[in-house]
């Protein structure tokens, strides 16, 4: 069964300022994802170029304040789990370690720091590093989410995408409920199965984009990598997982291919001058699968000369994208970088 990858388009006309107020044409193409029920704007502007990754702003900030995770602090700062969760007070697994957030939000919340170093660039997050934390990340929702049915691994990276500590750090939640959007996604599974009870949307949408090739970026392991149809972001880049597995139904070696996938990115960021982002990776827990398995890796770019967020209005108050970057042609910019 074809899915519906929406699109439609405005038409926009005015007298253009920058070549002597001749008559400019411009369509708005505006697309509705099929997996999801997003809506984006693309708009077709000749982005500039962001040019290399500079921290040093948060880094001064920061300077002369003690991190709580890095390995001389943590032990005395970090929260510690209940003795009858963890006996030993915090889960780690090589140079990982997770523990209570102290600001949750969630049933189940944790915070994973990644690594004993305090500062990493995109590029220096190898798939070693996110696969680790990918196996902690499973061995927590196993022993701490019982009864939970939709959780997520999360990531902001520095401050602009809403990291609080410079030090990488994951966050884990699950709940018995989903949150909005892991609702949505569930939501149009359950239509599309309802309509096709053979059949699995997050497999007839990844067949789609395997076959329509122009966001199409490969598999790896269990998941299909795309650039989002509907984007979220300037960049946004997503891996699904057909057939109703969650995380904790992977191999480690399936985690390891996840975690191949995410390195990838990170160079290209790195690359592209992506100096901050967010990383969602949605797993059903339960035995209730529709909500799939999903991973989404979005950019929060500062857009130069002024530095503008790229989040505006539009995202915050009407639930809508604006992108200037066409998803076809940030998969054919990431193509050389994927494995
Ligand atoms: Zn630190």
């Amino acid at each position: 069964m074809a899915l519906e990858f929406g699109v439609s388009s405005r038409k926009f006309s005015f007298l253009d300022p920058f070549n002597g107020f001749q008559r400019k044409d411009l369509a708005i193409e505006v697309r509705r994802d099929p997996l999801s029920g997003d809506v984006a704007r693309i708009l077709e502007f000749r982005a500039r170029d962001l040019g290399p990754i500079d921290h040093s702003l948060f880094l001064e900030r920061e300077a002369g304040r003690p991190c709580p995770f890095c390995p001389e602090y943590l032990e005395k700062v970090t929260a510690r789990f209940l003795p009858e969760q963890v006996p030993q007070g915090r889960l780690s697994r090589n140079e990982a370690v997770l523990f209570p957030n102290a600001f949750p939000y969630e049933t189940m919340n944790s915070v994973m720091v990644l690594t004993r170093e305090h500062y990493l660039q995109p590029k220096e997050f190898t798939e070693e590093i996110i696969d680790n934390g990918f196996m902690l990340a499973r061995e927590a929702f196993a022993k701490l989410a019982q009864g939970m049915r939709f959780a997520s691994v999360n990531w902001n990276y520095m401050m602009p995408a809403g990291g609080g500590i410079i030090h990488p750090h994951f966050q884990l939640a699950a709940g018995k409920t989903p949150t909005t959007y892991q609702a949505a996604v569930r939501r149009q599974a359950l239509a599309f199965k309802r309509k096709h009870p053979q059949e699995d949307l997050a497999a007839a949408y990844l067949d789609h984009e395997r076959k329509e090739k122009s966001r199409w970026l490969g598999r790896l392991g269990p998941a299909g990598w795309t650039a989002t149809f509907a984007p979220r972001a300037i960049y946004d880049i997503m891996a699904l997982v057909p057939g109703g597995k969650g995380l904790l139904d992977l191999k480690p070696a399936q985690v390891a291919k996840m975690a191949q996938g995410v390195a990838a990115v990170m160079r290209f960021f790195q690359d592209k001058g992506v100096s901050a982002f967010n990383m969602a990776m949605h797993t059903p827990l339960g035995p209730e699968r529709a909500m799939p398995l999903m991973l989404r890796l979005v950019s929060r770019i500062e857009i130069p000369p002024l530095g503008v967020d790229e989040i505006n209005y539009f995202e915050k108050l009407h639930d809508e994208m604006l992108t200037f970057i066409r998803p076809e042609s940030l998969a054919a910019e990431l193509r050389p970088y994927w494995p």
